[in-house]
């Protein structure tokens, strides 16, 4: 596995021929949720490359940039044992040198859920990646379904700005009692590792109720939120949206899916399930 650090290698790379290049952005302090990502490319591509860099214009002032879990060399040691190719490690004078003037912003979707209670959040994700796709050239990149409304907002971001790179969407990877893997787990203390587990399971219960009949959104909704509110989570949002453009629902169909953020102490958690 080859390290990129410096923008010059990284636009001076020139792959094979013909080479499927397959992309995996990430901030680092993999888990299995990204592995299963780096794996789906590797499967699929020719050259996978992967990035780890913590991108700090997605973090809010009053966010954990500073606290952003970090193990660069375990990381590395990971991406090495699954045969990544390329790791580009780039640093934020490079991403952003002074004065940074040019942003990239999805409107209307990125003010909506996560972006309402993370402003600016959306922006500064939708910038990094199309910043990273000029560099890395990928013609896929792949994202996990974890973060479903960065993943749509992705996907009209390439199609409106006419970009080729195509998004493959990966399920979300979950730990045994069903709480989303994310690098922010290891946030929580051992009494809020249980409380967490109740979105996953507020998920489940929701979709069981589907399948036995329930329709009405606004109905799911309250009690999918009266249930997090129950076992000590502390509510951001709870909706129910149309996978394909983020709209809200009154009723459910085969599009519908449950999306959520809650705290758990101090920590935002969000997970989504398709009903
Ligand atoms: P992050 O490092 O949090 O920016 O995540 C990098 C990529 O990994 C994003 O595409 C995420 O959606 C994806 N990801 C994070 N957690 C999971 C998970 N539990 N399952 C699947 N994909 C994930």
């Amino acid at each position: 596995m080859k390290q990129i650090t410096s923008l010059a290698e990284m636009q001076a790379l020139v792959y094979p021929a013909d080479a499927k290049i397959g992309f995996v952005p990430t901030m680092g302090y993999l888990h299995e949720g990204h592995l299963s990502l780096v794996e789906r490319a590797k499967d699929n591509c020719d050259i996978t490359v992967v990035s780890i860099y913590i991108n700090p214009t997605q973090f809010g002032a009053n966010e954990d940039l500073s606290s952003y879990p970090r193990d660069l060399e375990r990381d590395l040691e990971l991406l090495d044992s699954l045969g990544v190719d390329y790791v580009f490690i780039p640093t934020n004078e490079m991403m952003y040198p002074q004065p940074y003037l040019t942003w990239v912003n999805v409107d209307e979707y990125s003010e909506l859920y996560c972006g309402q209670s993370r402003p600016g959040h959306f922006r500064g994700v939708a910038t990094i990646v199309f910043k990273l796709l000029n560099l890395v050239r990928p013609h896929y990149m792949f994202m996990g379904e974890k973060d479903f409304q960065q993943l749509v907002i992705l996907q009209k971001m390439l199609a409106d700005l006419n970009h080729p790179c195509q998004i493959i969407s990966c399920p979300i990877v979950r730990e045994e009692d069903g709480l989303a893997k994310s690098s922010r787990n290891s946030y929580l203390s051992p009494e809020e590792r249980i409380v967490a587990r109740s979105l996953s399971q507020t998920l489940l219960q929701m979709k069981a109720m589907v399948a036995a009949g329930y329709k009405d959104a606004t109905q799911l909704i309250k009690i999918a939120a009266s249930n997090l509110e129950n076992n000590g989570a502390n509510v951001d949002y709870v909706e129910l949206i149309d996978s394909r453009n983020l709209r809200k629902q009154t009723e459910i169909d085969d599009h519908s899916r449950m999306i959520m953020a809650a705290f758990v102490g101090k920590t935002r958690l969000i997970d989504n399930m398709l009903l």
